[in-house]
């Protein structure tokens, strides 16, 4: 076959020395490890065996890519993709570059194997390079031996399939350096993943431990002669999730999960730290040794499976069958879920994060024990350890389960979605807003616990810079929390929302911005209603830098929804472009073509930029190593904020910010449409094409969809925004301060508005996906 890698591109290609990580293994997770890092902006190195092998490598990723044109990424993006990854069968082409940082070896799952790749790496690799594995149940401790860099070898384990699935889980070994340990940490989050730590060497992580035993007790239940229908309902019954186990087990790779059982079942070393708790409990059931058999005799290996397509059509035919079983599946996932708390692997929240994540259950294992009740969790946990005894395997029941069952408490979760963390010795705390699930959207809890972070933070002495980011996924905040709005409305509870939009301004305002301690916000990607004005209050605060990518987009759906953005945008817009413009007009006129034509993203980085939105713009991959050379400069400069001619000075790799003539145009065009005279009968009459614009070309095109938008949003909304943006800027240059200003907006406008039938109709519109339609009662 003639080499076609790396691909032909337009592009100018990256260089081997251009490669930041090595992915070695092109397999089902070699291939897509590097494309999510590919396009998550890095250059990345695929190295296989063979031509043929590192062929099919590559068109993998490129039918997924091409499944994604249009949808995810444009045509070019595409192609700035591809030109991203680099191919090779060569050990020391792959390794020789010099700006390799980390290789992940993702080869086939057999010891001797790897021992062999790491031997090679480490003699290739410059010294300071890390060298991962992502074996699901293989000793890393084992590969670290086999190399003279035993600090440097580290677990870095990615979910099926990584460059879609957004968890991962990374340890040391026994003998890896912190260091080490946080350069799995970084790249993982410069792989886009929300990855957990795992607090010991011991192989199989936490992950694998609970979901191999769930796979195990599926063989299982073959072996016993269950209906594989009522299998799958079982298994989606007990934890929520789209497919059943056996299915799982089809589209991931069968051999993958035998190899992890026969590990952690693996007798002949008594101290294997799996084995001394579990036992023969993970001894492969006979169904699936007999179907590995078939798939070792099998030409196409994939045309083996558990399932065939009679089963994915088939119903269950007793629901009671399914409930039993169910509770089989949920009392070996409860007990593994425990052990791994137990044995110390991993804290008990991010069991539960980790399962969401990575597994896509609704809800973690410890969530649901204590929504079933520790009582009926032991009950159907020992009616599970006697069907063992019967057939004499083990079934380790943990101690910490036991004694939990005897105080017949819940389990104590917090599962904060604000995460803390310190670095550079104490002197940077980072407050990540982290739920992956509900896109890092805003409500009373998570404003609750951005108080606390905050606070801690702002009274540390020590601490002498605070970065805010979002978990690495495509959103930076979604917004509020759209369901807890319709739920208040429907029980009249105006009240309670007013309550809650003045606390989380309050936290926004006094906690989170307006100290005295220099603040880093990094605001990468999707951007909407409440999440921008998360972003406009540190924009609007003088001692905060604001970080933004060539991901970041700010939409403000609002007046789409019938109401208007709560969290002060309607006064931190004018005021933000006021400041780095000068130009009032501009200010007024900027604001609201953002409100007022809510509902789609608008602008470029550069232009939101040049507004004042943000401070600098970064390639995403490079949005923390910004954020830290800012905060180390606020640290030398004795932890004051640091001046815009210090910032320019600190040369760090921004994106073109010299805006384009389209983007002057939009400006020019908006701030002339926003500024006409009897404003909404005039966007009205444009919108329906009543009234001619004197432009041509894309800017005629732009003025009229966005003229058309304000039109269809809701007409109570956008009337009060106008006026709350002209009387707020008006309030601002007369001198009245925000927080006088806000209270007077709260008091006056948020509980009407939401009472007006238009917020009803437009906030239940967005939860059923329908295009709202707004009653209109004025006659332009
Ligand atoms: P795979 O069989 O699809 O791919 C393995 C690749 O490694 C093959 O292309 C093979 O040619 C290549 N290879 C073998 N020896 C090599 C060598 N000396 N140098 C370079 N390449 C070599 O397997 P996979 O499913 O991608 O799994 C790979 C690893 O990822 C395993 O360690 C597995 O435990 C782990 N893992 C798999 C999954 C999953 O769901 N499949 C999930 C998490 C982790």
């Amino acid at each position: 076959m003639a080499k076609k890698y790396p691909f032909k591109s337009e592009k100018k290609s990256a260089t081997w020395d251009d490669v930041e990580v090595l992915v070695v293994g092109a397999g089902t997770m070699g291939s897509s490890i590097a494309q999510a890092y590919a396009q998550n902006g890095l250059n990345v190195g695929l190295l296989d065996i063979s031509d043929d092998i590192l062929q099919k490598g590559f068109d993998t990723i490129h039918a997924e890519l091409d499944s994604a044109r249009g949808r995810i990424f444009s045509p070019e993006q595409i192609d700035d993709i591809k030109s991203r990854i680099l191919g090779t069968t060569s050990y020391p082409e792959a390794c020789k570059g010099k700006n390799l940082r980390l290789v992940i070896e993702t080869a086939t799952e057999n010891i001797e194997v790897k021992k062999k790749i790491f031997k090679e790496l480490d003699r290739l690799c410059r010294p300071g390079v890390v060298l991962a594995t992502n074996s699901s149940s293989l000793d890393t401790n084992v590969l670290a031996g086999a190399t003279k860099r035993p600090d440097k070898v580290v677990w870095m384990h990615f979910f099926y399939l990584p460059h879609k699935n957004r968890a991962g889980e990374y340890a040391g070994t026994d003998t890896a350096s912190a260091e080490s340990i946080a350069v799995a940490a970084k790249y993982f989050k410069l792989g886009g993943k929300v990855a957990t730590p795992i607090l010991s060497s011991r192989k199989g992580g936490a992950a694998d431990v609970i979901f191999v035993s769930l796979l195990h007790e599926a063989a299982l239940m073959v072996d016993e002669g269950y209906d594989a229908a009522a299998i799958e309902a079982a298994g989606k019954k007990a934890f929520n999730m789209p497919l059943g186990f056996l299915q799982l087990m089809d589209v991931t790779g069968i051999p993958i999960g035998l190899y992890a059982m026969e590990s952690f079942s693996d007798s002949s070393k008594k101290e294997d730290p799996i084995y001394r708790v579990y036992g023969n409990f993970f001894s492969p059931p006979a169904s699936y040794t007999k179907l590995m058999k078939k798939i070792e005799k099998a030409q196409d290996k994939t045309s083996v499976t558990w399932l065939d397509p009679s089963d994915l059509r088939a119903k269950p035919k007793s629901d009671k069958l399914v409930t039993r079983l169910s509770e089989r599946f949920m009392a070996v996932g409860f007990v593994t879920a425990v052990e791994v708390v137990d044995s110390e692997v991993i804290s008990m929240d991010d069991v539960d994060r980790l399962a969401e994540n990575a597994f896509l259950w609704r809800e973690g294992p410890f969530t649901i024990m204590n929504k079933l009740g520790i009582k009926k969790v032991m009950k159907i946990v020992r009616d599970r350890e006697k069907l063992a005894k019967e057939k004499g395997a083990d079934f380790p029941v943990p101690k910490l389960l036991v004694s939990q069952a005897k105080k017949d408490k819940p389990w104590p979760l917090s599962l904060s979605p604000i995460l803390e963390a310190v670095e550079m010795d104490g002197t940077v705390a980072r407050i990540t807003i982290s739920n992956p699930k509900a896109a890092n959207a805003l409500d009373n809890r998570v404003f609750e616990d951005l108080r606390a972070a905050f606070r801690k933070a702002n009274r540390n002495p020590k601490v002498k810079v605070i970065i805010f980011d979002s978990a690495p996924i495509k959103t930076f905040i979604a917004g509020a929390n759209v369901p807890n709005f319709v739920e208040n409305m429907k029980a009249g509870r105006y009240e309670s929302i007013r309550k809650d939009t003045a606390m989380w301004q309050d936290v926004l305002f006094h906690e989170m911005t307006g100290g005295p301690k220099p603040r880093i916000a990094i605001v990468d990607g999707l951007t909407f209603g409440g999440g921008v004005e998360t972003a406009l209050s540190f924009a609007l605060d003088p001692n905060s830098v604001v970080i933004s990518t060539e991901r970041t987009s700010y939409t403000l759906p609002e007046t789409r929804l019938g109401i208007y953005p709560g969290l002060r945008g309607t006064l931190t817009i004018p005021q933000v472009i006021y400041r780095r413009t000068g130009d009032p007009q501009l200010a007024v006129a900027m604001a609201r073509y953002y409100v007022l034509a809510g509902g789609t993203a608008t602008s470029s980085p550069r232009v939101l930029r040049h507004l004042g939105f943000a401070d600098l713009i970064v390639p995403a991959h490079r949005r923390d190593e910004a954020a830290e050379k800012v905060a180390e400069a606020i640290i030398r400069n004795k932890g004051k904020a640091l001046t815009q001619k210090q910032l320019e000075g600190l040369r760090i790799e921004e994106l073109p910010t010299e805006l384009t003539l389209e983007e002057k145009d939009e400006i020019r065009t908006m701030k002339e449409l926003f500024l006409s005279q009897d404003l909404i009968p005039t966007l009205h009459a444009y919108g329906r094409g009543d009234r001619e614009f004197f432009l041509v070309g894309e800017q005629k095109a732009h003025a009229q969809r966005i003229a058309r938008r304000v039109a269809n949003n809701s007409p109570n909304a956008v009337w009060v925004s106008d006026w709350l943006i002209s009387k707020g800027f008006k309030g601002f240059l007369d001198g009245v301060d925000n927080d006088t200003l806000a209270r007077r907006e709260l008091d006056e406008y948020l509980v009407s508005t939401f009472m007006h039938p238009d917020a009803m109709v437009g906030l239940t519109s967005l939860l059923d996906r329908k295009f709202p339609e707004f009653p209109r009662s004025f006659p332009f």
